[in-house]
């Protein structure tokens, strides 16, 4: 039997899709809703699945991935599915969102949207795409108010919906308050406090939970060919996010763990020049994008946790020597205190502070909590 509400391999989410699949099936539900959760939880998956639901030309077992509008909808190519997503500025258009982005850029963002299509826990990532402008809501909403195909349901999907600015939201709002009809919209966002309250007011919400781990570390097996114990490590890593679980699994650890062991001694020095040279070298030369970052913030973290828990994923040599090598330098460190500006400094970084100043922010505190000096 088909899995309940699913052609777009979602990982677990179980009672989230038996929810909406009893939800679409009473047929009561309003028109706006916002899915939200942390990173790499699969919303934009679940989007996907719930367009599909809505317009399955199948008797039963809805979504069934085999019908053509299914078919269309695998394809992200629906004539009633509109895709809303941020797009580089290359045109001060108010009304058409493509307006400038010359051909060669316009392949670019075509194969992130077959990335997309072909794993929806992809990331799309296009330079210069900081917001979603109120051009790509007026286009929108030429579309949607022309006539509808009968029997099918529009579904206007904005993927990381907080990025909408302003104008965009406030151009979205009127839709949302006299929305066409047979027209559902689902905004997934991993930031619903940044949306305007007007907006999610509007807007039924939905929170999507984090994935265990476990689920995670399987899906690596399975789909990345990964053992075990790096499946483990990756998959707890990613703290719940499946997207980051995968960039982990093509990379190598290796490399990751050398450079949280280049951190840690630098800190246990006492001199401040080598922690200036070290958060410079992490700058120019190791953390080249967002996501490298964040990976290697997200290691940072899970080695601290690990140190506190006296835990080890598996039983690699290496992982286990570092653990041990920091208890060592670090008996009196305050572990939760070290974890928590970690994941400030994440934070901080998801909204574009300067790295570097960043970084040597965090490597001073470290260097306190480490040594248990909080206060
Ligand atoms: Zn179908």
């Amino acid at each position: 039997m088909a899995e309940t509400l699913n052609i777009f391999q979602l990982i677990g989410q179980e009672k989230t899709r038996q929810y909406w699949s009893t939800l679409i099936q009473s047929g009561r539900f309003g028109h706006a809703h916002i899915l939200s959760g942390n990173s790499g939880v699969g919303k934009d998956a679940l989007a996907f699945n719930i367009a599909a639901t809505l317009n399955c030309k199948s008797s039963q077992d809805k979504p069934c991935g085999a019908c053509r509008s299914c078919q269309q909808l695998k394809n992200l190519e629906h004539p009633s599915l509109k895709l809303i997503f941020a797009l580089p500025r290359r045109s001060a258009s108010q009304t058409d969102p493509y307006s400038g982005i010359k051909e060669t850029e316009m392949d670019l963002i075509n194969a992130e949207l077959f990335k997309k299509m072909t794993w929806p826990y992809y990331h799309l990532q296009i330079d210069g795409a900081n917001d979603i402008r109120i051009a790509a809501i007026r286009q929108l909403r030429k579309d949607i108010y022309l006539g509808n195909d009968m029997g099918s349901t529009k579904v206007v999907i904005i993927l990381r919906a907080h990025k909408m600015n302003v104008e965009a939201a406030n151009a979205l709002l009127k839709i949302l308050e006299e929305p066409p009809p047979k027209t559902i919209f689902l905004l997934t966002t991993e930031f619903s406090d940044r949306l305007p309250d007007t907006i999610r007011s509007r807007c039924a919400m939905h929170h999507i939970p984090d994935l265990a781990w476990e689920l995670i570390r399987d899906d690596l097996v399975h789909k990345k060919g990964l053992d075990q114990v790096q499946a483990e490590i990756c998959a707890r890593m990613a703290h719940g996010d499946l997207a980051a679980a995968h960039t982990f699994a093509e990379q190598d650890n290796t490399f990751w763990l050398d450079r949280i062991r280049a951190t840690l001694n630098t800190l246990a020095k006492e001199d401040f020049v080598s922690v200036h040279r070290q958060t410079l070298l992490l700058k120019d030369k190791e953390l080249e994008n967002d996501e490298t970052r964040q990976q290697f913030l997200s290691l940072l973290i899970l080695f601290f946790r690990d140190v506190a828990m006296d835990s080890k994923p598996g039983d690699t040599a290496l992982w286990v020597a570092q653990v041990q090598q920091l208890k060592k330098l670090f008996p009196e460190c305050d572990y939760h205190s070290a974890v928590q500006a970690i994941e400030r400094t994440k934070d901080a970084l998801e909204r574009k502070v300067h790295l570097q100043l960043a970084l040597t922010a965090l490597f001073f505190e470290l260097r306190k909590h480490l040594r248990g000096q909080s206060t």
